[in-house]
């Protein structure tokens, strides 16, 4: 009974994903090369928390967020979502979940039909849906629309006529129309200026207090992820590198990638001096990544065994696991 209780405290379940792109579709050789943009990635996510996922651009973390709602098939592993395997339910069924999974773009320029005026992108969902009785659909939208910090009159004006801020506020509104469990939300405030990005954060952590929306977080920046996340993942290269409660992996960051990610956040105190861990070189190609650890050919402490063993990414505090030969693997 208890076990029950635990295990649905969890909305979603990943377990040894993997994402593999074929690098040419017209290949005959046997031997075919592959993009590994996800290898062998399992997490948790707690209902009504926040996951931030973090990692260098091409690290993979937008096709995890992808593939948990399976906005393309997945090559392998499992997607536990509210207790359903969504790998084997049949697109059918999937389309009826869609709703309680949401995603939120990183471009609210791109994202938003121009030809739309904002009822109805907020609305058009939840009319396909049945997200609300047809009496109260105007009122609904209005009521979301207000939740998200739009005014009444913008329902029929067009997205050119709002500012980036302002339609990153009619995507938010469009996603928690549809009554979702589980949001994605891919780099949301990426293409924003730094004045309105604490709008939009904040906007996001009240709506999630009031209906208690879970969300994954995608971003590259570590200043809004501390802010908004209760958990955090690291990607390298597809892989997990490093994964825990917020604070064990601020305070006290093992791997290091994620000792030189935050090593490079900037601090408010002009009197504390930044010992900047200066990642040298490029990120290897998913093609062909180094052998044992990705991470090995930018890593200032790489040993012997780093090139020829991969490290297990391994539990050492309660909650915080990590994948390196620093600490023991046993
Ligand atoms: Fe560096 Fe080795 Fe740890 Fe990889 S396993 S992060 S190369 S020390």
């Amino acid at each position: 009974m208890e076990k029950t209780k635990i295990e649905n405290d969890y909305i979603l379940e990943v377990k040894n994903l993997k994402k593999y792109y074929p690098v040419s579709r017209f290949s005959i050789s046997k031997n075919r090369a592959y993009v590994k943009a996800v290898d062998d990635v399992s997490f948790k996510i707690k209902r009504g928390t926040t996951m931030g996922l973090v990692g260098e651009s091409g690290c993979g973390k937008t096709t995890v967020g992808r593939s948990l709602l399976r906005l393309h098939d997945i090559t392998d592993g499992q997607v536990i979502f509210d207790g359903k395997d969504l790998s084997k339910i049949p697109e059918g069924r999937l389309r009826k979940m869609r709703p309680q999974m949401q995603m939120i773009f990183q471009d609210p320029y791109s994202s938003l039909s121009p030809r739309m005026p904002v009822g109805e992108i907020i609305g058009e969902a939840v009319k396909e849906h049945n997200i609300v009785p047809k009496s109260e659909y105007r009122s609904y939208i209005l009521k979301v629309m207000r939740d998200c910090g739009l005014q009444p009159q913008y329902f029929y004006r067009y997205p050119h006529e709002f500012s980036g801020g302002q339609r990153q506020r009619i995507s938010i509104a469009r996603a928690v129309a549809l009554k979702p469990k589980f949001i994605v939300c891919d780099e949301p405030l990426s293409a924003l200026d730094v004045s309105i990005q604490a709008q939009i954060i904040n906007l996001m952590k009240d709506l999630q207090e009031q209906y208690g929306y879970t969300y994954l977080f995608i971003s590259h920046d570590l200043s809004v992820v501390e802010y908004i996340s209760d958990t955090i993942g690291v990607m390298y290269l597809g892989s997990m590198m490093e994964m825990g409660d917020k604070k064990r992996i601020f305070e006290n960051p093992m791997h290091p990638y994620t000792k030189a990610l935050l090593s490079a956040v900037p601090v408010s105190d002009p009197d504390v001096k930044m010992n900047r861990i200066i990642l040298s070189g490029d990120i290897p190609s998913p093609v062909n990544p180094p052998s044992g650890c990705k991470f090995r050919t930018r890593c200032q402490n790489c040993m012997d065994i780093c090139a020829k063993k991969a490290p297990k990414l391994k539990e050492y505090e309660d909650g915080h696991l990590v994948a390196c030969h620093l600490y023991s693997q046993d």
